[in-house]
C-alpha cells in the first residue's frame, strides 16, 4: 500500500482483526435506533464501526467485537442481516 502524496486518507481501525486502514478498504456499520445497519456511504449519523469486507473480522465482528465496539447488543435481527452481507463477501485474508 503506498501512501499518496497530497491527500490525506482518513484512517480507522478494523474492529475485528485491529489492524488500521484506510477508510475506503472497510465498511462501516452504524448504530441506529432501529438497530445495526451497513453504511455503504459512510454518512449515516450515530456511532460506527468499521469492518474489513473480508469474512474472518465479521465473523469476529458478530462474535463480541462489533457489540463491544457499538456498546449495544445484536439483535437477531441483526445478525441476520449482517449473516447476510457477510456472505457475500471475500473468505480470502489478503486484502490489504
Ligand atoms: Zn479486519
Amino acid at each position: 500500500m503506498k501512501p499518496r502524496k497530497g491527500r490525506h486518507v482518513p484512517q480507522r481501525t478494523c474492529v475485528g482483526c485491529r489492524e488500521v486502514h484506510s477508510k475506503r478498504l472497510l465498511v462501516r456499520l452504524v448504530r441506529s435506533p432501529k438497530g445495526i445497519f451497513i453504511d455503504p456511504t459512510g454518512k449515516m449519523p450515530g456511532r460506527g464501526a468499521y469492518l474489513h469486507d473480508r469474512q474472518d473480522c465479521w465473523e469476529k465482528g458478530l462474535h463480541g467485537a462489533l457489540t463491544k465496539a457499538l456498546k449495544t447488543d445484536l439483535t437477531a435481527d441483526d445478525r441476520e442481516r449482517l449473516t447476510k452481507f457477510m456472505a457475500t463477501l471475500s473468505k480470502e485474508t489478503s486484502a490489504q
